[in-house]
């Protein structure tokens, strides 16, 4: 995959070349040990599938978490190690944060199979798309950000996803903060809003017609 692929493959919506109005569902900068259960509650009370892209330093602290995100029919996803700005990286520090955090996913959850890879802050540099080529990886941007981790307020949240959705929507939520932000504040890492405005978001995606599915086979 060239460069140019890779950036194709960020953006482009994904089709599962039915013509259906599906919408995946991601989260990021997780797993949260207060957060990530009421998403993943929400999701099961709801029936829907979702995408998790996991921080590989959370998921060894909280493999329970991951071991629950695949029981229940999810798909966990890599974020890389540690969150970091992968602009300001070189190429050996990127593939060590790919392949470190795919194998911080398979020790705490062997049953899981990861398919995508986020870039933190969507810094899809040339060492990223090579270092995820490597780990065999496919690049997964996002199409409707509803800037949920900014604490907008719940109807905010929920407006902003429906304003912009589209069938092949992919949304970006967050069920966790990364570890470089947590000190910005006492509610930088509350997710609440997040978690009340996806229970809200199911249900009004439904009535327009969507449906929520897993994300469909990469080529
Ligand atoms: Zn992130």
């Amino acid at each position: 995959m060239s460069r140019s692929d890779c950036l194709y493959e960020v953006r482009r919506e994904c089709s599962d070349g039915t013509g259906r109005r599906s919408v995946y569902l991601t989260f990021d900068d997780g797993p949260n040990p207060l957060f990530t259960p009421e998403i993943l509650d929400v999701l099961a009370e709801q029936r829907v599938p979702a995408t998790f892209f996991v921080i590989g330093a959370y998921a060894l602290e909280h493999p329970d978490l991951i071991h629950r995100m695949i029981a229940e029919g999810h798909e966990v996803g890599n974020h890389t190690m540690s969150h970091p700005d992968l602009y300001q990286c070189g190429f050996g520090e990127v593939q060590r944060e790919v392949f470190e955090a795919n194998d911080a996913i398979m020790r705490a959850c062997p049953q899981a199979s990861v398919r995508f890879v986020r870039a933190p802050y969507g810094a899809w540099s040339e060492e990223v798309c090579t270092a995820s080529q490597i780990a065999g990886l496919a690049a997964l941007h996002w199409s409707v950000d509803p800037r949920d981790w900014s604490r907008p307020g719940v109807e905010a949240i929920v407006d902003r996803v429906l304003a912009s959705v589209r069938p092949g929507a992919i949304v970006l939520l967050h069920d966790g903060c990364p570890p470089g932000e947590l000190s910005q504040g006492a509610h930088a890492g509350m997710r609440d809003q997040t978690v009340t405005a996806l229970s809200r978001l199911i249900p009004a995606l439904r009535e327009r017609g969507f449906v929520i599915r897993s994300l469909p086979q990469h080529h």
